[in-house]
C-alpha cells in the first residue's frame, strides 16, 4: 500500500494529465457542496506544485475549504477515491513536506477565525489557517503572546507551525510549537474526527475499552509507547532544539501520554488539524537589547553557553556573511552602524515587567560579560538600535541567496546543536563546507543551537547531485556527532531519508508504525517524514531541467540576458504574502495563492517546464493569475531578489497578443497619451463626449471602463502651451527638463505649472521639449513591447543633445520616471544613451534633495501617499527629506498602492473591485479620517484619482504643495486648503469645438484604426 505513487517532478502519468484518484474525483467533491473552492485546473495544480523548497511535485487537486466541514467532504471523497490529501497553509516549508501527488487542502484563505481567546486561562482556540501575528496580535491586548515566531510569522499558519513544529527567535522563552499546544481536534483519512490532548492513563485504559476506531488509535499507540519506551529515552536528544523525527516522547508517561503534542511536526503524514488550542504565555512588555560584537561566528558560537545564563528572551547570531550580501544588494544603509565593532554579532534580549528590570538584566549581563575576553565589543542598544540590528537580523533568510552573486539553495538550513558546542560544531562544519567548496550564509537562533545555512548546492548537474547527496550524508553524521539534531527548526519533509543516522533503524520502524496507526493506507502526504522519497528526486529543477531559452522584448540584464533565470529568482519564502508594505496588493484583498508574487512567479516558471502548463505564452491560467496583477512593481522593491511580475506580465501580454487583436480597452486606454494628445486640438469637444453622461456612459461600455468610474477632463490648454505662451526663465542660468507627461499635461497642468515655479526657484531654466514624446507607461499594461520600444527610441532620439550634455530630467509623475529608470535599461541594456538617460532622470523630490534645495516652511499637517512605482524603484527617502525641510508634519501611510494603478483599476468586473478594495485597505480611510484642514499628498496622477473619487478630498503633488509654501507662506486658511489648487472647472463646447464635432466622429474611426494598426505587437 505504501506510496503507490513515487515520482520524480510532475504526477507520474505527466503533469498534464490527471493523477491516480483523481478521476470523477473534482465532480464528487463539487456534488458534496463542498462551500470553498474546489479546483483541480492545470493552473492551479502548477500554482501548488512547490513549496519554499527545492522540491516540486504536481498536486492532483486543490480545495480550498470554508471551514472544517468542508475538510471534512473533502477527505471522504478523496478517501472514496483513494486519492492522497496533504493540508497547507501558508506554503513556506523547507523541505518539500508542502508538495506532494495529492489533494491539497489550502487552509489560509477562510480559515482564519480565532475562535475562542481566554486571557484567564491564557490560551486560545483557533481554525488552521489563523496567521501567527494574528494571533499574537490579539494576545497582545492582553499582554500575552503565543511564543514560537517563525521569521515567517507575518504569513505562516498554525495549522503549518503545528505540521513543522515551528520556532522563533522567542523560543527561548517559549519553547517549540510542541510546547505551546494544549489540544487538537483532527480528522484522520478514515473519517475520524476527534479532540486529542494529554491523557491520563485512567482516560487512555477507557478509551481503550470504549473500543470502535478510536479504541484501536490509543489502543496502539500505548503498545508503541511500551515497546519503544526506553529507547526512546536512550536516543532523543536533550536539547532546546529537537525537529527531526516525530515527538514520541509526548506519548511517555513522563509527559502525560500527550496525544495532541505527539501529532505535533508530523508534517501531515498522520492527520489533519481542523482545530488548535494553544498556550499563550505573559508577553514582556519592556525589552532591551545588548549587541556583542565578535571576532568571527566561532567566538560567537563559543560565547552562547556564558550568556544563556543571564536567563535572555532571545539569543540571535550572524556575521558578515550576511551582512556582506545585504551591502552587496543596497540593503544595509543604516542599519550596519548600529553594529558594534566585529565581524560576527550575538544580539541578546532582555525582558521584563517594567523598563527598569529590562535595563538592569542588560545592564548586568553587559558588566559580567563585556571584559571576558571572548567579545571585541559590546553595545546597550538604544530603542532606534534595537530596531536597526534586529532588522539585520530578521532579514536573514532574505538575504542568504543573492541572484547572480551568491545562489544558494535550502535543505541543510537548521541543524541544531546543544548550544554549549555551537563553537565548536560550527568550526568542524566550515570544513565540511570547505572540503565540497560550497559557501553559505550564516545567521539564527545562536541561543538554541541552531543556525541557519543555504549553501551554493549545484542542483542541476550529476556531480553536482552527487556532491548534494554526499553533503547531506557526511552533515547528518557530524550534527549527530556533536548531539544535535538534523532539523532545528523546518521539519523533515523529504531529507527523511537522513533520519535513520540520527534515531537508527529501530526508531525510524517506531516512526513507520506510529504514521501507519493513523494512517494504516498510506494517504497521508506520502513519502515525507515516513518512507521517505530519496532526497535527491522531485527536484525543482535537477539534471532533467532544461527549459527552452525563449526570445523576449526584455532583456533581462541582471538575469544573464535570460527569462529563463528571471523566472527562477523567487525562491518561495513567501514574503509577498506579508499583508503589509505595497508587495502585494492583490493578494492582501483576494487572499488567493494565484494573485500573489510567488504564484505568478511559480507559474511562469511551470510555463516554461511545459508539463503542468501546456500552452505557453498563450496559456489562460497564466493569463488569469497575470491580470489581477496591478503591475505596481511593489515585488521588486520589496521581494528580497527583486521577483519583477510587472516587467514578466508586460512580456508575457506581448506574446499572448502577437498576431491577436487585444481587447477594447488596450486601445482606449494602453493608447491615452495618443488619445490625448487628438482631443487636444479640442479639449472641449472633447470634455462633451468623455463627461455628457449619454455619450460618457457609451464610452465606458465600449472601453470596459468601469461605470463607477469618471473620466478625467481634459484642461482647456494643456501645460505645454501655457509653457510655450510664458516662455522660459531664468535664462542664464542651468537647464533642466521637466518631463511634461500625458496626465500632468493634459489633465493636471497646474501641477507642472507648479513644478516651473519650483524649478525656477530652485534656480534653474526648465525646457520642455516641444516634440510629442511619450514615455509609454500605459502600453506596457498592456503589452504593446513593439509600440513601447517605438516610444523608447523616439525619446532617446529627441533628448540626445541633452542627454549627451548631462541635462537633468525631471518628471512629476513617477511612473514615467521609473521607465527611465527601470524598464529602458532592461530594454536596451547596451544602449549608452539608454543608460545616460537612467541616469539623469529624477523625480522631483530626488532632483531637489541632489541640488539641497530650501524650500520655505509649511508648517502644517499631512497625509502622504507614496505612489506605488515611486516606492518601489526610487524609494521615498528624497520625498520625506524634502518634506522635513518644508517643515510638515506628516505621516507617510502604509498604503500600498492605491488600487489604480494606471489605468487597471479603471476596467470593469473585477479589475474595478479589487481595485476599490485596495484603496479602502488603507488610503481611503485615511483621507477621509484625516483633518480637513490637513494636506492630502501624493504625485501619482492614479493616487489623485482615486482620492478624488472616493473621498470628498483632493491630493496635492508635492510639487503644488512646495508652490504653496512658495505662495501663501503657511498655506490657505481653513478647511480644503487644495482648492485653490485645482483645475478650472471643466470646458463646454464652444463653436469651433462643435464644428469639430462632425469631423471628430468622422475623424475617430480613421484614428482608432491608425493607432490600433501601429500598436499591434
Ligand atoms: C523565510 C523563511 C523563514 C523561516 N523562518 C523560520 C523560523 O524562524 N522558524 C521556523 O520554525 N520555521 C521557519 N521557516 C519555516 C516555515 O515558515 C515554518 O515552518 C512555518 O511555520 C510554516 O507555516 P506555513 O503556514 O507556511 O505552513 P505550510 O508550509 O503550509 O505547512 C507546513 C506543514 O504543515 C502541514 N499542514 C499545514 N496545514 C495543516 C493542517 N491543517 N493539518 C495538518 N497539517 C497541516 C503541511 O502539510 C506541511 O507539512 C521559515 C521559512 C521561510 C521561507
Ligand atoms: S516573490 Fe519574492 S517574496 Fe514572494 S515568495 Fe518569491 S522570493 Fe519570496
Ligand atoms: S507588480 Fe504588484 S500586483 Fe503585481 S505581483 Fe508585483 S506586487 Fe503583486
Amino acid at each position: 500500500m505504501r506510496n503507490e505513487i513515487r515520482n520524480g517532478g510532475g504526477s507520474p502519468d505527466g503533469a498534464g494529465r490527471q493523477a491516480p484518484g483523481a478521476l470523477g474525483l473534482e465532480d464528487e467533491l463539487r456534488e458534496d457542496g463542498i462551500r470553498g473552492e474546489v479546483r483541480f485546473d492545470r493552473g492551479s495544480r502548477a500554482l501548488y506544485a512547490t513549496d519554499y523548497s527545492i522540491y516540486r511535485q504536481v498536486p492532483i487537486g486543490v480545495v480550498i475549504p470554508r471551514d472544517a466541514d468542508d475538510i471534512v467532504k473533502t477527505v471522504a471523497a478523496c478517501r472514496r477515491h483513494g486519492a492522497p490529501i496533504l493540508g497547507r497553509g501558508c506554503g513556506t516549508s523547507p523541505n518539500g513536506q508542502c508538495c506532494n501527488v495529492a489533494v491539497v487542502m489550502d487552509c489560509s484563505k477562510y480559515m482564519r477565525e480565532i475562535i475562542e481567546l481566554d486571557p484567564e486561562k491564557k490560551i486560545a482556540c483557533v481554525e488552521p489557517g489563523v496567521i501567527c501575528d494574528q494571533l499574537r496580535d490579539a494576545a497582545e491586548e492582553y499582554d500575552l503572546t503565543f511564543g514560537p515566531d517563525p521569521a515567517t510569522h507575518a504569513f505562516c499558519t498554525l495549522g503549518g507551525m503545528i505540521g513543522n513544529n515551528s520556532c522563533g527567535n522567542y523560543s527561548v522563552m517559549a519553547g517549540q510549537t510542541v510546547d505551546n499546544i494544549e489540544e487538537l481536534e483532527i480528522l484522520t483519512y478514515d473519517g475520524l474526527r476527534m479532540r486529542v490532548g494529554p491523557t491520563s492513563e485512567e482516560a487512555l485504559e477507557q478509551i481503550i475499552q470504549e473500543g470502535g476506531r478510536r479504541g484501536e488509535i490509543y489502543r496502539n499507540l500505548r503498545d508503541l509507547r511500551d515497546r519503544y519506551a526506553d529507547l526512546i529515552r536512550e536516543r532523543y536528544p536533550d536539547i532546546p532544539r529537537r525537529c527531526s523525527g516525530y515527538n514520541l516522547n509526548q506519548l511517555l508517561p513522563e509527559n502525560g501520554f500527550n496525544v495532541a503534542r505527539a501529532l505535533v511536526g508530523t508534517e501531515s503524514t498522520c492527520v489533519t488539524v481542523l482545530e488548535a488550542t494553544t498556550r499563550l504565555i505573559d508577553s514582556p512588555q519592556f525589552r532591551r537589547t545588548l549587541a556583542f560584537g565578535y571576532k568571527d561566528r566561532f567566538d560567537a558560537g563559543d560565547h552562547v553557553k556564558d550568556i544563556m545564563a543571564h536567563g535572555p528572551i532571545a539569543l540571535e547570531g550572524f556575521d558578515t556573511t550576511l551582512t556582506h550580501n545585504m551591502e552587496t544588494t543596497g540593503s544595509l544603509a543604516v542599519d550596519r552602524e548600529a553594529l558594534p565593532e566585529g565581524d560576527a554579532w550575538l544580539l541578546v534580549e532582555f525582558g521584563g515587567d517594567s523598563e527598569e528590570e529590562a535595563l538592569e538584566q542588560a545592564r548586568t549581563t553587559k558588566e559580567a560579560l563585556e571584559y571576558d575576553g571572548k567579545p571585541v565589543s559590546v553595545k546597550l542598544c538604544d530603542p532606534a538600535e534595537e530596531l536597526s540590528v534586529w532588522a539585520v537580523r530578521t532579514a536573514g533568510v532574505d538575504y542568504s541567496n543573492v541572484p547572480g552573486a551568491m545562489e544558494t539553495e535550502g535543505t541543510w538550513e537548521d541543524a541544531a546543536v546543544p548550544p554549549e558546542v555551537l563553537g565548536n560544531y560550527l568550526r568542524d562544519f566550515e570544513k565540511l563546507l570547505n572540503k565540497y567548496g560550497y559557501y553559505c550564509v550564516y545567521y539564527g537562533h545562536f541561543g538554541q543551537g541552531c543556525v541557519h545555512t543555504r549553501i551554493t548546492f549545484d542542483l542541476k548537474t550529476a556531480n553536482g547531485l552527487k556532491n548534494f547527496r554526499s553533503f547531506l550524508e557526511e552533515a547528518a553524521h557530524l550534527v549527530v556527532s556533536y548531539g544535535g539534531s538534523i532539523a532545528g527548526e523546518y521539519g523533515e519533509g523529504q531529507r527523511a531519508e537522513l533520519l535513520p543516522i540520527m534515531f537508527g533503524d529501530e526508531l525510524v520502524e517506531a516512526f513507520r508504525e506510529f504514521k501507519e496507526i493513523w494512517d494504516p493506507d498510506w494517504k497521508m502526504n506520502p513519502g515525507k517524514v515516513v518512507d521517505p522519497y530519496p532526497l535527491d528526486t522531485n527536484l525543482r529543477t535537477g539534471v532533467d531541467y532544461n527549459p527552452p531559452q525563449v526570445e523576449t522584448h526584455f532583456k533581462f540584464p541582471e538575469d544573464r540576458h535570460s527569462f529563463v533565470v528571471a523566472t527562477e529568482r523567487c525562491f518561495g519564502i513567501g514574503r509577498c504574502r506579508k499583508g503589509s508594505g505595497t508587495m502585494c496588493p492583490s493578494y492582501m484583498v483576494t487572499r488567493e495563492e494565484k494573485h500573489v508574487t510567488r504564484g505568478r512567479a511559480n507559474l511562469l516558471f511551470e510555463m516554461l517546464q511545459g508539463e503542468a502548463i501546456t500552452d505557453g505564452w498563450r496559456d489562460e491560467h497564466v493569463k488569469e493569475s497575470l491580470d489581477l496583477c496591478l503591475a505596481c512593481k511593489g515585488c521588486k522593491g520589496e521581494c528580497p531578489v527583486q521577483t519583477d511580475i510587472a516587467t514578466y506580465k508586460a512580456e508575457f501580454l506581448s506574446h499572448y497578443y502577437e498576431r491577436r487583436l487585444r481587447p477594447a480597452n488596450a486601445y482606449a486606454l494602453g493608447l491615452i497619451p495618443w488619445w490625448a494628445r487628438f482631443a487636444s486640438r479640442a479639449p472641449g469637444l472633447a470634455n462633451f463626449f468623455t463627461q455628457t453622461a449619454i455619450l460618457r456612459d457609451a464610452m465606458k461600455a465600449a472601453a470596459n471602463i468601469a461605470p463607477e468610474r469618471s473620466i478625467p477632463a481634459f484642461a482647456p490648454k494643456t501645460f505645454k502651451q501655457w509653457f510655450r505662451e510664458r516662455g522660459p526663465r531664468n535664462l542664464t542660468k542651468p537647464s533642466v527638463i521637466l518631463w511634461p507627461d500625458t496626465f500632468n499635461n493634459h489633465f493636471h497642468p497646474k501641477t507642472a505649472q507648479a513644478a516651473v515655479e519650483v524649478l525656477e526657484d530652485a534656480g534653474y531654466r526648465v525646457e520642455v521639449p516641444e516634440q510629442h514624446l511619450c514615455c509609454g507607461r500605459p502600453l506596457y499594461d498592456f503589452g504593446m513591447l513593439d509600440f513601447a520600444k517605438r516610444q523608447l527610441r523616439q525619446i532617446l532620439e529627441a533628448l540626445r543633445p541633452y542627454i549627451t550634455e548631462g541635462v537633468p530630467i525631471v518628471g512629476l509623475e513617477p511612473s514615467c520616471i521609473a521607465v527611465f529608470r527601470d524598464e529602458l535599461t532592461n530594454l536596451f541594456p547596451n544602449d549608452e544613451d539608454a543608460r545616460r538617460l537612467n541616469n539623469q532622470a529624477y523625480v522631483l523630490s530626488e532632483f531637489l534633495e541632489k541640488e539641497d534645495y530650501r524650500p520655505p516652511k509649511l508648517e502644517r499637517k499631512a497625509v502622504v501617499h507614496g505612489h506605488c512605482h515611486h516606492k518601489a524603484i526610487m524609494g521615498m527617502s528624497a520625498e520625506e527629506k524634502v518634506l522635513e525641510k518644508l517643515g510638515l508634519d506628516f505621516e507617510v501611510l502604509d498604503s500600498g498602492c492605491c488600487g489604480i494603478a494606471g489605468s487597471w483599476g479603471y476596467e470593469k468586473g473585477e479589475h474595478y473591485d479589487v481595485s476599490m478594495k485596495a484603496g479602502e485597505r488603507v488610503l481611503l480611510p485615511a483621507v477621509r479620517g484625516a483633518d480637513k484642514d490637513t494636506l492630502i499628498l501624493t504625485n501619482g496622477f492614479s493616487c489623485r484619482s482615486q482620492i478624488k473619487e472616493a473621498t470628498d478630498r483632493r491630493a496635492l503633488h508635492l510639487a503644488q504643495v512646495i508652490q504653496m509654501a512658495l505662495r501663501d507662506g503657511g498655506g490657505p486658511p481653513g478647511d480644503y486648503p487644495e482648492c485653490e489648487y485645482l483645475e478650472e472647472k471643466r470646458l463646454r463646447p464652444g463653436l469651433r469645438d462643435t464644428a469639430m464635432l462632425g469631423a471628430g466622429a468622422a475623424l475617430t474611426g480613421g484614428a482608432v484604426a491608425w493607432i490600433a494598426k501601429k500598436a499591434v505587437g
